[in-house]
């Protein structure tokens, strides 16, 4: 399998890693969106959210702990932030490896475009 985020994973292609742990990896994205962009990805290859099982909640769960740890640590928490996942073509999936978007650090506009 020829997956971006799973050769970051494996430390086989050069990112900023921010956070990681046994299950999970938090990175700088490298074309960021707003002033804090950063990726929470799970380290088990999930392609996308309609390919997580049950037994991935806890998983899922604990991406979305990281990045409230981070939002804090950050000092965007109060303020706001935006997670957003996206899932497939249409709304602008390019890596296919399930992974969160923190973003933070401006105004946010809704709807999302
Ligand atoms: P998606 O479009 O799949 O929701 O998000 C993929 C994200 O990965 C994009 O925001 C893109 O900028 C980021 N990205 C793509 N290639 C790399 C890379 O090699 N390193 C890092 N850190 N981020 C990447
Ligand atoms: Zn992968």
């Amino acid at each position: 399998m020829n997956c971006l985020f799973c050769s970051i994973i494996e430390k086989k292609f050069p990112s900023k890693i921010l956070y990681e742990d046994k299950t999970v990896i938090a990175l700088e994205d490298k074309n960021p969106q707003a002033p804090v962009h950063i990726l929470l990805l799970p380290k088990k290859h999930i392609s996308t959210v309609l390919e997580a099982k049950p037994e991935d909640n806890e998983l899922i769960g604990h991406l979305f702990q990281i990045a409230n740890k981070i939002a804090k640590d950050r000092g965007v928490a109060e303020k706001g932030f935006r997670i957003v996942m996206n899932c497939n073509r249409e709304a602008g999936q390019t890596v296919y490896h399930l992974h969160l978007h923190l973003l933070a650090g401006r105004p946010m506009r809704w709807p999302p475009g």
